[in-house]
Order: C-alpha cells, then sequence, then structure tokens
C-alpha cells in the first residue's frame, strides 16, 4: 500500500467506515484488499442487494453516495507533494498553500480529480471557525470538503459549489466533534448547515 493510498484511504475510512466496523478477512497481502471492498459492494446494497445502502450510513455518506454509485461519471482522488502546482493551486499549507483542490469536469474521462496536498494542512482564520480559534482540518475534514465541490459539479451544474463543499465538511467536523467552518472564504459567504445542496 503506497503511503499516498493510505492517507486518501483513512480519510475515507475517518469519513465513512469508522463507525461501522468491518469484519476483514485475514488472507494475507489480500487483507488490505478487501478492507476497501466494503465501499464499493457492501455499503451499496451488497452483492445480493440486501446489506445497509451506502446513503444510509451517515450525511455525508448520503451526500456522496451519489459519486460512488455512479457508473457514468466519477471522482479520482490523488495525493501531491507540497509546493507542486495543481491546477493553478500551489499545494501545501494554509493560508500560502492549497490543502486541497478539485479540478473541473474532464468531459473526455466524465471526472472531477481530486488532489490532497501529502502534508500539514495549517488553518484556516479563526473567524471562518465556530469556536472563534483558528481551525484545523484533519484529511477527512480536506476529502468532504472536496467532494462537495465535486458532487457539485459532477451533479448540480455547480450552482452553489461553495457552500456544497462547506455543508459536506461541516457533515464530517460534526461526526468528530470538532468546530465547524462558518463559510467558504469569507463567514457567512455560504449557508453553512443544512441541506447540503
Ligand atoms: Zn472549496
Amino acid at each position: 500500500m503506497s503511503l499516498q493510498f493510505k492517507a486518501t484511504f483513512s480519510a475515507l475510512r475517518q469519513m465513512f467506515l469508522c463507525r461501522f466496523p468491518i469484519r476483514v478477512p485475514q488472507i494475507g497481502r489480500k487483507k488490505r484488499k478487501q478492507f476497501c471492498q466494503p465501499l464499493s459492494e457492501r455499503f451499496v446494497g451488497g452483492p445480493d442487494g440486501k446489506g445497509a445502502s451506502f446513503n444510509s450510513l451517515n450525511s455525508v455518506a448520503n451526500k456522496v453516495g451519489d459519486i460512488i454509485q455512479a457508473t457514468d461519471r466519477g471522482v479520482n482522488i490523488q495525493m501531491a507533494s507540497p509546493g507542486s502546482v495543481v491546477d493553478g493551486d500551489q499545494m501545501g499549507a494554509l493560508p500560502m498553500g492549497a490543502p486541497s483542490t478539485s479540478s473541473g469536469f474532464n468531459f473526455q474521462t466524465q471526472t472531477v480529480t481530486i488532489t490532497l496536498s501529502d502534508g500539514p494542512a495549517g488553518t484556516l482564520p479563526g473567524s471562518l471557525s465556530s469556536d472563534g480559534q483558528p481551525l484545523h482540518s484533519t484529511p477527512a475534514d480536506l476529502l468532504s470538503h472536496e467532494l462537495g465541490h465535486a458532487d457539485s459539479t459532477l451533479f448540480h451544474g455547480a450552482e452553489d459549489s461553495n457552500g456544497d463543499a462547506v455543508r459536506t465538511e461541516n457533515g464530517t467536523r460534526k461526526m468528530e466533534g470538532e468546530p465547524t467552518r462558518e463559510g467558504h472564504k469569507q463567514p457567512g459567504d455560504v449557508q453553512v448547515n443544512g441541506t447540503p445542496f
């Protein structure tokens, strides 16, 4: 398992799986592969269609379930080193760099690509935090934010993409018991809670 995949997977697990422990078959090296399988099979009704639906796991899963279940479009997730430039964004720690970013829709591949910085995320200013303190982001917060942008781009014509991103991020923050984010760039510039879109 590459470091990059490990970081991405741990973010996904934080969002979806930590509250739903999964029994993993111990078959040597196949272990991790099978651990990933529930995302694509078990929670999408399972292979027999009788499992829990992925969307019913929690509010964030409900939000991004469309992406995971779509067969005609999707999201790529990649990691990039701090300092590298992706789609015009310099990856790195806030406030100088972007800890995460999303591409626009790629018509050829029918995908949006999410990039997470493979380093410290930095903090958003306290004015953007519900507790007034500098706001830290976990990989799950960052990925949730970008999946909100991606969902908006893929399914909602990118209408209120920033609001979609912040509300999806806040869904994860609430599950984690963290302070919530009070805007995208400025406090109150988007609706920060409630119906995702
Ligand atoms: Zn954003």
